[in-house]
């Protein structure tokens, strides 16, 4: 599932090349891509209609057209977004560590789901929790509330500068830097630091991949 970086690099593109372009015609290969709209009405809604703009809150796309809203979410089936219920974006200026402090240090849950949850914080998925906890030196499955205040501002400081170089490579995984969890994320991986394996946990019923010994 896209995370906030690569959802980010599809409305970059939407924004330079789909903008202002009347629409000619709407094809529904599959329509499970669909919610609450049939093929037909999607089509008589944007035929010849522009989009004006692309927005990007979370993981999802928001694209108005100048005739009505139309929105775009990249998810799975069973996650259908609430725009309405969705945490402050973490690259905002406005969210400040003292925000983040506050949504994160009284929660009694692993720090992994912490940054997953949408309602709290929008855009962070499994991918990049785990590379914010590494580069924070945290383990994923500490639980949130026992985190030292020294220990939130590393994870703070960490997502931001995770989330922003993903963007600055165009959340292209090949180029992110080896010594990133992410490329080595998987069976038999090892972590680019120490040298040592990393290991596999189910955190929350998602798959999170550390390194125990730079991890605490
Ligand atoms: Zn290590």
């Amino acid at each position: 599932m896209p995370e906030l970086p690569e959802v980010e690099e599809i409305r970059g593109y939407l924004e330079g090349n789909s903008l202002e372009k009347p629409v000619i015609r709407v094809t529904v290969p599959d329509t499970r891509v669909l919610d609450n709209v049939t093929p037909s009405s999607l089509g008589r809604g944007l035929k010849r209609a522009s989009f004006v703009a692309a927005h990007r809150r979370g993981k999802y796309i928001l694209l108005p057209t100048d005739n009505e809203k139309t929105l775009f979410h990249m998810t799975s089936e069973d996650d259908i977004p609430d725009i309405a219920k969705l945490g402050p974006e973490p690259l905002s200026r406005g969210f400040t560590f003292k925000r983040f402090q506050a949504i994160v240090s009284p929660r009694g849950n692993p720090i992994h789901s912490v940054l997953m949850n949408q309602e709290l914080i929008a855009g962070i998925g499994n991918i990049y929790s785990d590379e914010i906890t590494f580069q924070a030196r945290i383990r994923p499955d500490r639980k949130a509330s026992g985190l030292s205040d020294e220990s939130l501002r590393r994870l703070f400081d960490a997502m931001k500068l995770v989330l922003n170089r993903a963007i600055e490579l165009d959340a292209e995984l090949d180029r992110y830097p080896k010594d990133w969890i992410i490329p080595h994320r998987k069976k038999g991986g090892m972590c680019p630091v120490c040298g040592g394996a990393l290991v596999k946990k189910a955190i929350g019923g998602r798959s999170s991949y550390f390194c125990p010994t730079c991890q605490k």
